[in-house]
């Protein structure tokens, strides 16, 4: 099979591309291991994509685009891309059923996953007490105490998004300022049952059977102490999927792959949108220009 551009990732990023592709009258193929709409799928209510004055669920709105996308023709194969071959006019991508597709252009929109604390007990409790997503697991904790550890948008989030359930929501924070919108920081200031432990990092996370509570250290006063938790949500950063090219593309020093404004990599014929590649913001919007910019580019260099 021969199409004009492959496109991997259903985020934000691959459903716009997705869209311009398919608009432009190309053919266009693309895949995911899991729910449309990446990231943004994982965020319980987005309030700052435009058109959505009272706010969208973060799923609803990979629901929204896929369906936009789809309208137009565009397939969404639920099938991993396991290698690929990028130099050359004919780009090969190599899946996991055996089949090898051909593809004129590749767009990379594989997006990014949270970034693991890497202390003691996270592995062993991940699933029972420790996730990486509040949206998807927070009803689990109505009337139980947790503790968000991070100070980005999506920490403030996350604890925003669980107090509405959880009895309390302590955010664990290693500085004493945090890099979360100041919109965000004042919610969570505002809302009773959120308080904040600062310049605080987590040594380990505890318990028997499933979480029961956190060791801390207070990094300007060297202070010990233990906070008992029923679950703990990590939120400290994102880390880019990029293993499939990390060989083939240049990567900045955060792994992210080197494209500009335009996406396009050093490869011809390949590009990278959304939060895989460097950039200086990396939001919903963003990435959906991203998406678009790289289908259209894609277009230009096809009909070279
Ligand atoms: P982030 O902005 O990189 O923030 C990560 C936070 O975790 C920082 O506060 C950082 O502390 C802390 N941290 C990092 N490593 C740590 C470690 N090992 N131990 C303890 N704390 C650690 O990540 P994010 O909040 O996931 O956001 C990622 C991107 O998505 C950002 O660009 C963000 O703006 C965007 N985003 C946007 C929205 C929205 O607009 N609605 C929602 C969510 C995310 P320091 O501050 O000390 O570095």
């Amino acid at each position: 099979m021969k199409v004009d551009i492959a496109i991997i990732g259903a985020g934000p990023a691959g459903l716009t591309a997705g869209i311009y592709a398919m608009r432009a009258g190309l053919s266009a193929q693309l895949f995911d291991m899991g729910f449309p709409g990446g990231q943004a799928a994982t965020t319980n209510i987005i309030e700052n994509f435009p058109g959505f004055p009272d706010g969208i669920g973060g799923p609803e709105l990979g629901q929204m685009m896929l369906a936009q996308a789809e309208h137009f023709g565009l397939n969404l194969r639920y099938e991993e891309v396991t290698s690929l071959e990028l130099a050359g006019d004919e780009k090969k991508l190599h899946l996991s059923g055996g089949e090898t597709l051909s593809a004129s252009a590749v767009i990379l929109c594989m997006g990014a996953t949270p970034s693991k604390l890497l202390v003691p007990g996270e592995m062993e409790f991940t699933g029972r007490g420790v996730s990486y997503c509040a949206t998807c697991d927070g009803a689990l904790y109505r009337d139980k105490n947790v503790a968000v550890i991070g100070g980005g948008d999506t920490a403030a989030e996350d604890a925003i998004y669980l107090s509405r359930f959880a009895k309390s929501v302590t955010v664990v924070h290693r500085r004493d300022r945090f890099r979360a919108q100041d919109t965000l920081v004042r919610r969570m200031e505002g809302t009773d049952n959120i308080s904040f432990a600062y310049d605080t990092i987590t040594k380990a996370i505890t318990g028997e059977t499933g979480v029961s509570g956190l060791s801390l250290e207070n990094v300007k006063t060297g202070e010990q102490s233990a906070l008992l938790v029923d679950g703990v949500f990590v939120a400290i950063g994102i880390k880019p999927n990029t293993a499939l090219v990390k060989d083939m593309l240049a990567l900045d020093p955060n792994g992210y792959i080197i494209a500009s404004e335009d996406t396009r990599t050093e490869i011809p014929g390949v590009y990278a949108a959304g939060d895989i590649r460097t950039k200086p913001l990396r939001q919903i919007v963003c990435a959906a220009s991203d998406g678009a910019v790289a289908a259209t580019m894609a277009q230009a260099d096809l009909m070279r």
